[in-house]
């Protein structure tokens, strides 16, 4: 009877606690979802088998103490995702006494995903188990035009899962240096790659035969960064800021990622930060990106040199890449450490920008500019403290390129849909 009051009690705090924290969010009524049992059992049935996800080698014992849900309960659902073919059994568990646990893991191999991250020089192709490992990789030039494009990836697509016929694919998920409409799958804004308004989802559809799945690289990055399970549980709001020859920014607000009218929300690397700055490929002066990206720290650099040796030095650094940038800072250059300053100062200004609007928990940054951290975070940090509006709670975090961050979010576009909460009201 004890037990019982105390877990009363302990459900009341956490109900309490949930209306609490809860955002507020209005019901559409133009698109909602009635309440079922299905969808009671479907949202019992995904936190499960996050949880196996996040726990694994898990028993049901501890999966009923991590949910909160009746021990006949976990049992029935984890019942369902065995014969499903979602989890599988593995070691049975040792005990003094009593019956012996076997442990639940989920079944990697089920359902695959075929991630493809496109960049305006290369793009990445992967395929990955339901963990998101990768088990075969490659890469093709991204090149200028688009229909040529398509049709090799396509071909590169069928290739590499011919390569593993044991497997089965739930999707192709493909992450965008540009904003996505949606609903019609079409890239709408993408000015690193001058292909506009162009349909990607049905050639590839039509190549393939799996869905498509597109997005912004940032959206994917967040979606993939929120979903990894190295933060601590109660990460909800989580920005990822992609920098390469553009600046785009993922937002996850409350659990949920932000895409604004016409899937647009995010593109703070087009917000001026300074008046009459360099010309942005967008058309406009002094936006974030142009002071910031890859482009910004060699223009940089050509700037020192030139000041340095006069301007018939220019030439000498034309060829140069970012990459040698962070080559010349890592052997000790002076001038490409100063470059590297400056990009981290006005990258700190835009961070400060997004902490000051957004007030997110974690800030990831994903690019080549995580190479040299130890010398832009020291910068971005001094930016940070200046700016810094009360007490910042922010943490601005490097993503790890061994990782590769770009690809593991085109594969978390197809493997959201077995993981992420289902639409309710
Ligand atoms: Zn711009």
């Amino acid at each position: 009877m004890l037990d019982t009051r105390q877990g009363q009690r302990d459900s009341v705090a956490k109900i309490t606690h949930c209306l609490r924290a809860a955002a507020v969010r209005k019901i559409d009524l133009n698109n909602f979802h009635v309440a079922t049992n299905g969808m009671v059992r479907d949202i019992n049935s995904r936190i499960l088998l996050n949880l196996v996800r996040k726990h694994q080698p898990v028993s049901r014992a501890d999966l009923t103490r991590y949910s909160g849900l009746q021990r006949s309960t976990v049992s029935v659902i984890t019942e369902q995702l065995l014969s499903k073919r979602w989890l599988k059994e593995g070691a049975v568990g040792d005990l003094p006494r009593g019956r012996k646990p076997t442990f639940l893991h989920l079944n990697a191999e089920r359902c695959g995903a075929v991630g493809v991250a496109v960049q305006h020089d290369i793009t990445m192709l992967g395929l990955a188990t339901l963990d998101s490992q990768f088990i075969a990789q490659e890469t093709i030039p991204t090149g200028k035009d688009p229909d040529e494009f398509i049709s090799r990836l396509s071909r590169c697509i069928v290739d590499l899962m011919r390569s593993r016929p044991q497997m089965t694919y739930g999707g192709i998920g493909i992450s965008l240096p540009g904003r996505v409409d949606i609903s019609t799958g079409r890239l709408i804004f993408a000015p690193s790659l001058t292909w506009n308004n162009l349909d990607l989802r049905t050639p590839i559809e039509a190549a393939t035969g799996l869905p498509v799945q597109l997005e912004n690289a940032a959206n994917a990055c967040a979606l993939a960064e929120a979903g990894s399970g190295k933060y601590t549980d109660h990460v909800n709001n989580l920005l990822a800021v992609t920098v390469s020859q553009g600046i785009g920014v993922g937002i996850i607000l409350h659990g949920q990622l932000v895409r604004g009218a016409g899937g647009m929300a995010g593109e703070f690397g087009h917000v001026a930060q300074m008046l009459h700055g360099p010309r942005c490929r967008c058309g406009n002066e002094g936006c974030w990106e142009v002071l910031a990206n890859n482009v910004a720290a060699v223009r940089y650099y050509t700037d020192e040199v030139t000041a340095h040796n006069g301007r018939g030095s220019r030439r000498n650094t034309a060829q140069l890449s970012f990459n040698d940038i962070l080559r010349l800072a890592e052997k000790g250059d002076i001038k490409a450490s100063k470059a590297l300053n400056r990009m981290a100062y006005h990258l700190g200004e835009g961070l400060a920008m997004l902490v000051a609007g957004l007030s997110p928990d974690f800030i990831v940054v994903v690019g080549e500019v995580t190479r040299a951290w130890t010398v832009v975070e020291p910068v971005i940090n001094e930016v940070l403290e200046r700016r810094q509006l009360g007490g910042r709670c922010t943490r601005i975090l490097p993503s790890d390129p061994e990782t590769q961050p770009r690809l593991r979010g085109a594969v978390a576009l197809v493997l959201q849909k077995y993981f992420s909460a289902p639409p309710v009201s």
